[in-house]
């Protein structure tokens, strides 16, 4: 008999989910699912129930220990992963404002959990923390000094997969490792982060998900003034604007056809052609910035679905990224589930079997 840590990455419409087993060494994958087009809170619950089922009746002699959760926000407060109790939840849900999108389904797959398996300890892990460690300098905006103390200040997302990619770097490349180096993690939600010996010290994601490089369909840095322009001129509602920067942006809104890459790359239409410029062009850009944080670049690594499948794009910023001089480039395929596994695994204290 082993014990397992049961993962859930609870979106906004589905819910990732994977089992590992603790092994002496590593935490090794076991189960691992997916659930779609969850539209409602009876929907997500009931997603719950057939996972713990799932769970049920192919762990056979192993036993689960424990649940391990991704938490999209984690605030000034939480700069590493924590067991969740009342307390930590309360403190959680204050954070909902800052991440309306993601946080409460992150939080009702933490209560549902509590409610069916209240036994099993649960972990919360959060795309934030690996910024923290940011300069004070690269986490404000210009705004009045009040703004700031309140909360509204460039976080940083996507921080389990930096995090992985950072843990893994030194047997790819030490240089990288102790050097200056930029993870472009480019997936339908896409970021960039500058690490300083595998720590963050820069990112193009930074109050919310939208900002920094143009995605699959969020727009990525925008100038306010267009978001007043839109809401004067169109006389767009606050909903109607989250909704367009979200979810009609990006690759989708600039080709008019897909936010999936493939289907943009395969494509000779002229809007799609100008899509993937776009994507590319913004990256180059951004890539300068993040270099200038970092007072030169050592190397630089690509991860999520595009930066580890699609050779044309990485050539394509390569190119673009050839002012920088001799760089090492890295393809490291992410996992934000292992990372949560093991963070669980280690806030518990968890033993493995030898
Ligand atoms: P998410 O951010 O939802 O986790 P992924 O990391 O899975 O997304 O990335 C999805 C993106 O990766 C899509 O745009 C998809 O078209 C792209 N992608 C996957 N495989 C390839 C490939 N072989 N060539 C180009 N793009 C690819």
């Amino acid at each position: 008999m082993q014990d397992a840590i049961l993962v859930l990455n609870a979106g906004s419409s589905s819910l990732k989910f994977s089992v590992f087993r603790l092994e002496s060494e590593a935490a090794t994958l076991f189960i691992h699912g997916q659930l779609e087009s969850l539209t409602t809170p009876d929907s997500h619950d009931q997603a719950l129930t057939s996972v713990l089922e799932r769970c049920t009746s192919e762990l056979g002699e192993n036993r689960l220990v424990a649940v391990g959760h991704r938490v999209v926000h984690g605030g000034v407060k939480y700069a590493s992963p924590v067991q969740i109790d009342g307390v930590v939840l309360a403190e959680l849900e204050q954070l909902v404002p800052l991440a309306p999108l993601h946080q409460p389904h992150n939080l009702a797959a933490i209560r549902a959990m509590s409610r069916r398996v209240p036994h099993l300890p649960q972990v919360a892990c959060f795309d934030t923390a690996f910024h923290r460690t940011q300069p004070e300098v690269a986490q404000q905006f210009g705004l009045p000094r009040r703004f700031t103390e309140e909360g509204v200040r460039r976080y940083g997302f996507h921080g389990l997969s930096y995090e992985y990619i950072a843990s893994v770097l030194e047997g790819h490349d030490r240089r990288a490792a102790e050097g200056r180096t930029v993870v472009a993690h480019l997936g339908n939600g896409a970021s960039m982060c500058a690490m300083r010996g595998g720590k963050s010290i820069a990112t193009t994601m930074s109050f919310t998900p939208a900002d920094g490089l143009m995605m699959g369909t969020r727009c990525g840095s925008l100038d306010p003034g267009v978001l007043l322009y839109l809401m004067t001129r169109h006389s767009m509602s606050g909903d109607a604007v989250e909704h367009l920067i979200y979810h009609e942006s990006g690759l989708l809104g600039v080709s008019g056809r897909s936010s999936d890459m493939r289907v943009l790359l395969s494509s000779a239409n002229p809007n799609a052609v100008e899509a993937i410029d776009l994507f590319v062009y913004r990256i180059g850009r951004e890539l300068g910035s993040l270099a200038a944080a970092l007072g030169g670049l050592d190397a630089l690594v690509f991860t999520g679905g595009i930066g580890e499948n699609s050779a044309v794009i990485r050539e394509r910023v390569c190119r673009d990224a050839a002012w920088l001089g001799a760089i090492n480039i890295h393809v490291i395929p992410t996992n934000e589930e292992v990372m949560i596994a093991n963070h669980t695994r280690r806030v518990l204290g968890l033993k493995g079997v030898s």
